[in-house]
This record gives structure tokens, C-alpha cells and sequence, in this order.
């Protein structure tokens, strides 16, 4: 997605093509996209001279020789064609500018999802959505950031991607700013120093500056024109980094997704403040979790069981109430939890979809009071089975998964005097490539206790 620095490549890249150029026509192939009116933009503008091109934030703002001011935001993968009036028109060409000289500017976008909007140089700012966007980072004070950021518990990324706090900062750099001021993206926006905001603020300037200087970055199919690259992309240090070794100290990157973007960071160079080095391991049923979770713990790292936090939340009145609700009333039987009923009623996607809704959460509070609970700590280890989708997943700096085979797994059930194949059957949607695409280490546990336990010290923990 082009940020801000994409899109000053492409204001300058449309400078050079299409000021001083004269609209003789204009064609509109997808009315949805031009948010004011097709019929309005198309009679605001014939006739009219490209005289000026500006950006604020991630909006392009072109003004025209008869004071109309049309606003441009490209959104996923907008870009600009310099055609030949008359020239096909490709599939996803949204928008052609045919001007006076027989060049046509045309605007593409795969996505469809970028939009123009015109109005005129006296009510462009106030009518439009750049009355809400924030300043620049070049504009911004440290106070200002400070002030605004105090007045939020977000999480520090999510904050300094909101156009109305700063402007311009997308994914890419949010990332690659967090990195290089050292702060976890994670942190509530609040708990941020006067100090931090100021590093925020220099690195989003120094960063935003080299990133225009080598025309932003091409990332995935984003190029700002026809034939451009831009050649930030070879310099970010966080971003599209996960599980590679941190350029600064060889620790593995990690990603957590925070208001469902991707976050890339070092967990060991960007820890978070006054907290512990959360690890977790995950795996599917009886892979051994259990036996390397507990190992930590008895080398020291205070370990919550998600499991044992789900008994316990079963034992809440107000938990108990909406189990019944979501599952039915025969969820609690004579005063305990009807197991084979609930895992009967979980087989029912959307009632298992409503219940995790419900639970997860929860267990994400109770996982955040641990944590909280072991401030002076090193290190914590959270056990959760299936760590992706419950949530917990922002909470953790390094995932371990484990994983045996499954006829070594089933062994261990029946092992256990258990209903191997039924047990076998209810873990068999585990996401485990989901999981190995994303854990920091995977932990092949097909061997014996001693091997295992080998594998777990050999491994470089936080
Ligand atoms: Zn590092």
C-alpha cells in the first residue's frame, strides 16, 4: 500500500508529466470511485490546466487553473499511466484524463478502492477528510505527539498509524520507525515517554526523508509508475522481516498482527518497558507442550496454563450463564460442565465461532493479569494449545511449537488409558502449517524426554 513517502513519489512523477496540461475531456470508466459525482468532476474540470501538485499525508491534491481542487487518495495499489489519447484502455483503468496535447493521463488500480473527490480552493479542506488528518511528522512537535499520544491505550503502532494523530505513517514505516526508536509496538500509546514521542518523531523524519529520496518502497505490485521502482524496500530492517535474525543483536524477529496489520519487531531491542519476555508454546494434542512448558518453568519462567485458565473461567457464575445461552442450557448439568455436551455442541461452526468469541477474550485478560503479575521477571511462558486465532497471539515475543507424529501422539493417548481415536478426531483441525509459517522455533518431539529436554536448551531463548 503506498504511504507517504510512495506517494510523493508519485506527485513528483505526475509533476513532471501532467503540469501545465490542458483537459479536453475526461472519461469516467467507474463512477463508484469518484466519490463527488462523475458528471460534476467531468464539468469542474474540461477545460481546465493542471497548475499544481500537492500531497498531504497519503493524499495527492491537484489545483487547477479555475480553482477547482480535485483530491486523489490511492488507497491499496492506485497508480498513474501517461498514455496517448485513444490508447485502449486497460481492465482495471478507472479514470482517463485526455488532454490538449494528445497525452492522456490515466489512473489505474487493481483493487478499485481508490477514490477522487472535487471541490474547490476555498472549501477543499474544510469539506474534505484533510480537515481530520493530523500534521506531518516534519510538522509535528514532540509536545503535540506527546499530548495526543497520552490521551490513548492503544497500542503505540495502531496509534501512529491513525491519520488524525500524525499523517502519512502506513505499515511500513510505522514498523520500520518503532524499530529504529527501540519501542515495542505493542506499548500503550500512554505509557509512551516525552522522550520516546521525540524518537518517534526524529526516526519518522530521517526515515520518511531517505524513503522520498529513493522514490519509496516497491513492495509486492506497487510501483509508483510504469517502469519505476523505488528502493526503500532494500533498506527496511523490520518490516516483511518475521522470523529473520534482527540486523541489530541475531535475535529472531517476531510478528504479532495488531488492529489485524502485521507487526514486525525485535523482541529483545524493542522490549517492552516493564514488562517480562513473554514466551509461548503451542501444539496440538499431546505433542508434548505440556512437558516443555512445565521444563521451563522448572528452569525458572513462570508459566500460565490456558487450559487451567479455561477451567477456572468455567467456574465464574457469569461464565456459566453465557455457556448456557450460546450452547444451551444443558451445558451445566446438576451444577457441573456437561463436557460431552459441550463438545457435541461445539461440532456446530457457528456456535463453536459465538462461544470462542465469547471465552477467548477472557483468557486473554486473564493471560495479561499474568504477565502483569510478573513485572519483575525475565521471562514468562504462556501454554496455550492453539495459540493462533485465540488472540493471545499480540502478547507473545517468540512462539515455540511443538509437534510429534501423529501415530506418536495417538500412542501417548492410548498411553493414557484414553479415547485415542475420538481425541484424535477433535484435534484434527489444528492449524499446524498456519503454525509452523509463524512460530519463532519448532520443536520435533518424536524422540524421548532426554532428547527433548536437549532440544529446549539448545535453544537461543530470549
Ligand atoms: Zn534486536
Amino acid at each position: 500500500m503506498p504511504e507517504l513517502a510512495e506517494v510523493e513519489t508519485v506527485r513528483k512523477a505526475l509533476e513532471e508529466e501532467a503540469l501545465g496540461k490542458r483537459i479536453v475531456s475526461i472519461d469516467v470508466l467507474r463512477k463508484k470511485n469518484i466519490l463527488t459525482g462523475a458528471e460534476k468532476l467531468c464539468l469542474g474540470l474540461v477545460g481546465a490546466t493542471f497548475m499544481k501538485f500537492d500531497r498531504l499525508g497519503k493524499h495527492l491534491i491537484f489545483h487547477f487553473s479555475n480553482g477547482r481542487v480535485l483530491l486523489c487518495h490511492l488507497r491499496m495499489e492506485g497508480k498513474y499511466f501517461l498514455d496517448r489519447v485513444g490508447d485502449p484502455y486497460r481492465k482495471q483503468d478507472l479514470v482517463g484524463f485526455n488532454f490538449q496535447d494528445g497525452s492522456r493521463l490515466t489512473y489505474n488500480d487493481v483493487r478499485k478502492f481508490g477514490t477522487f473527490e472535487l471541490y474547490s480552493e476555498d472549501d477543499y479542506f474544510q469539506k474534505s477528510s484533510l480537515s481530520k488528518l493530523g500534521k506531518e511528522p516534519f510538522a509535528l512537535t514532540k509536545e503535540e505527539l506527546y499530548g495526543k499520544l497520552q490521551r490513548s491505550s492503544r497500542p503505540i503502532k495502531e496509534a501512529i498509524m491513525d491519520q488524525t494523530i500524525i499523517a502519512g505513517l502506513g505499515n511500513i514505516y510505522a514498523d520500520e520507525v518503532l524499530f529504529a526508536a527501540r519501542i515495542n509496538p505493542r506499548t500503550p500509546a500512554k505509557e509512551i515517554s516525552l522522550e520516546q514521542a521525540d524518537s518517534i518523531l526524529k526516526e519518522s523524519v530521517r526515515i520518511l526523508y531517505q524513503a522520498i529520496a529513493l522514490g519509496g518502497s516497491t513492495i509486492k505490485s506497487y510501483h509508483p509508475k510504469e517502469g519505476v521502482s523505488g528502493m526503500m524496500q532494500n533498506r527496511l530492517h523490520a518490516y516483511g522481516r518475521k522470523n529473520r535474525d534482527c540486523e541489530r543483536c541475531g535475535t529472531p524477529m517476531h510478528t504479532i498482527f495488531i488492529n489485524g496489520r502485521s507487526s514486525t519487531y525485535c523482541p529483545k531491542c524493542q522490549k517492552q518497558v516493564g514488562r517480562p519476555f513473554v514466551i509461548a508454546v503451542c501444539g496440538p494434542i499431546h505433542s508434548g507442550k505440556s512437558t516443555v512448558a512445565k521444563y521451563l518453568e522448572s528452569k525458572g519462567y513462570p508459566r500460565f496454563d490456558a487450559d487451567a485458565a479455561v477451567k477456572t473461567l468455567y467456574e465464574e457464575k457469569a461464565v456459566r450463564k453465557q455457556m448456557k445461552l450460546t450452547l444451551g442450557n444443558k451445558a451445566v448439568y446438576k451444577g457441573a460442565i456437561n463436557v460431552p455436551y459441550i463438545s457435541k455442541q461445539l461440532s456446530d461452526k457457528k456456535k463453536k465461532a459465538e462461544w470462542l468469541g465469547y471465552l477467548y477474550p477472557l483468557v486473554k485478560e486473564k493471560a495479561e493479569e499474568f504477565i502483569l503479575s510478573h513485572k519483575e521477571e525475565e521471562h514468562v511462558v504462556l501454554e496455550v494449545p492453539l495459540l493462533y486465532g485465540s488472540g493471545l497471539e499480540i502478547l507473545t515475543d517468540m512462539v515455540i511449537l511443538v509437534d510429534a507424529s501423529a501415530s506418536i501422539r495417538e500412542n501417548r493417548i492410548k498411553e493414557e488409558g484414553k479415547d485415542a481415536e475420538r481425541q484424535m478426531k477433535l484435534n484434527k483441525g489444528y492449524p499446524l502449517a498456519y503454525a509452523k509459517a509463524n512460530a519463532t522455533y519448532f520443536l520435533r518431539n518424536d524422540g524421548d524426554l532426554k532428547t527433548l529436554k536437549s532440544r529446549i536448551d539448545e535453544l537461543p531463548l530470549l
